[in-house]
C-alpha cells in the first residue's frame, strides 16, 4: 500500500513513516490494538499486509474530547430552531419540552455525533449523560449501546449528570448513586448554589456518593465570582477529607478565570494541592482559563466540546483540533510551546479525564493516532487541518475525512 493510505477499517500492523509530534520520521509498531514499539523509520522493509503507509505526515494521539454530551444532539437531524428562553433555567426548560420530539436520548442520535466526532480524529471522550427524573438512567444505556456499536472506534467514560439539578428534584440523588453502582464512572453535579441553592447540601450529597461507590466527581459550575470561588473552595475541603484527590473535577469554573491576581493565583494552588482539574470549553465571550497558570500550578485541564448542535445551543461541530485553535487563541497562546501545551491538554495531558493511564504515542499506550499534513505541532494547531487518518485501537477508522465505521 506504499504511497496511499489505507481504505479498509482493518486492523494495523505498523503506520510506516510518520512525524510523531513533529519529530523524526518513525514507524508505529501495533499490537493487539496498542501500540507496541516506536523505532526511526525504516525505508527499506517492504510493505506488508496491515502496513499503513504515513507519507512523512505528522502523528498526533487521538483526541481527547473531556466535556461532552453525546447523548443530547440532534446532528444528521433537520435544523433545529432554538425556540427557549435564554440562562441556564431557559435551556434547561427548552431541551426537556422537546427532548422527546427529536428522539433524545436515542441511539441513532448519539451514533451520528459519535461518528462525526471519530472522522475528526476524537477517539476518546468523557460524555456527560443526562440523569433525571424524566429519563432515568436510559440516557447511560444509549450512550454504551451505540459506543459498543462503534467497536472501539470511540470510548466513552461516562459523567451521570443531573442537568435538571440535584436536591431541588427529590430522586436524582438516588439515580445518581444507582447510576454510581451500576458503572456510571463518575457523578456529575450542576451549580450547586444557583440551581440547587443549596451548595453544602448538593455537594454533601455528591461526596458521600463517590466515598460509597468509588467513583470521581465532575460538576458544571457555571456561576462566576465569589460565589463560584466558594463552592470550589467547597469542593476543596470535601476533596481533602475524602482523600478523592485526582478525582474532582470542575467542568467550566468561570469563577477561575474572573477572579483577580492573588485571589486567583491562591484558589488555584489550593486546587493543586487538592488535586483538583477544571475542563474548558474554550467559551467565546467568558474570562478564559488561566491556561498557562493553571500549567504551572499543577492543575490538569482538560479541553470538550461541551454540547455540540443541540436543544442548548444550534453551535459545534464536535471537531476537538479546531477547538484547540480556539482554545488557543482566546488564551492568547503565540510561543510554540505554548501552542504544543494546547495539543497536548486535548490528547495526551487528558489521559486522566478519560481513565487511561497513557494516551500518547509511546508503546504501552492505545493506538490511538490521528495523522495531518502539518509541519509541526503549532502548525497543527493554529490550522487544524482535514485529518488524513484516525486510528483508534489499532483500526483504521477515518480517512481523508470519510469516516468508515
Ligand atoms: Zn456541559
Amino acid at each position: 500500500m506504499t504511497g496511499t493510505l489505507t481504505s479498509t477499517p482493518t486492523d494495523v500492523s505498523v503506520i510506516r513513516d510518520v512525524r510523531p509530534w513533529g519529530g523524526e520520521p518513525a514507524d508505529l509498531h501495533v499490537a493487539d490494538g496498542t501500540i507496541a514499539a516506536v523505532v526511526p523509520h525504516d525505508a527499506t522493509a517492504a510493505p506488508a499486509p496491515g502496513d499503513v503507509d504515513g507519507r512523512g505526515l505528522l502523528a498526533l494521539p487521538g483526541l481527547v474530547n473531556a466535556h461532552a454530551h453525546v447523548d443530547k444532539s440532534w446532528w444528521g437531524k433537520p435544523w433545529v430552531s432554538y425556540g427557549g428562553e435564554g440562562g441556564v433555567l431557559g435551556r434547561i426548560a427548552h431541551e426537556r419540552a422537546h427532548r422527546d420530539e427529536l428522539g433524545i436520548p436515542g441511539v441513532d442520535v448519539t451514533l451520528a455525533v459519535l461518528r462525526e466526532s471519530v472522522r475528526t480524529g476524537t477517539t476518546v471522550v468523557r460524555t456527560h449523560v443526562d440523569v433525571d427524573l424524566g429519563v432515568g438512567l436510559r440516557g447511560i444505556e444509549v450512550v454504551r449501546e451505540a459506543v459498543a456499536v462503534l467497536g472501539g472506534a470511540v470510548h466513552a467514560e461516562i459523567v451521570a449528570f443531573p442537568q435538571d439539578g440535584v436536591l431541588r428534584r427529590p430522586g436524582v440523588l438516588d439515580l445518581l448513586d444507582r447510576a454510581a453502582a451500576t458503572g456510571a464512572d463518575h457523578v456529575g453535579g450542576l451549580d450547586p448554589a444557583s440551581i440547587d441553592r443549596d451548595p453544602v447540601g448538593q455537594l454533601d450529597g455528591l461526596f458521600a456518593i463517590a466515598e460509597r461507590r468509588g467513583v470521581g466527581i465532575d460538576v458544571h459550575l457555571h456561576d462566576g465570582g465569589e460565589l463560584g470561588a466558594f463552592q470550589i473552595e467547597l469542593m476543596i475541603d470535601r476533596t481533602l477529607r475524602a482523600g478523592l484527590q485526582g478525582r474532582v473535577n470542575v467542568a467550566h469554573g468561570f469563577a477561575v478565570g474572573q477572579l483577580s491576581g492573588s485571589r486567583q493565583a491562591d484558589l488555584v494552588a489550593a486546587m493543586a494541592e487538592a488535586g483538583i482539574t477544571m475542563t474548558t470549553v474554550a467559551p467565546i465571550g467568558a474570562a478564559p482559563l488561566p491556561l498557562l497558570a493553571l500549567r504551572d500550578a499543577g492543575v490538569p485541564v482538560g479541553l470538550g466540546t461541551d454540547g455540540i448542535r443541540d436543544l442548548w445551543s444550534p453551535y459545534g461541530t464536535g471537531d476537538l483540533l479546531a477547538l484547540t485553535t480556539q482554545l488557543a487563541r482566546l488564551s492568547g497562546l503565540r510561543h510554540d510551546e505554548d501552542l504544543v501545551t494546547a495539543a497536548r491538554v486535548a490528547s495526551s495531558d487528558a489521559a486522566r479525564f478519560v481513565g487511561r493511564q497513557v494516551h500518547d504515542l509511546v508503546p504501552g499506550a492505545p493506538a490511538d493516532v490521528v495523522l495531518v499534513d502539518a509541519e509541526n505541532v503549532p502548525d497543527a494547531v493554529v490550522r487544524a487541518p482535514r485529518r488524513a487518518l484516525v486510528v483508534a485501537g489499532g483500526r483504521v477508522v477515518a480517512r481523508d475525512g470519510e469516516v468508515l465505521v
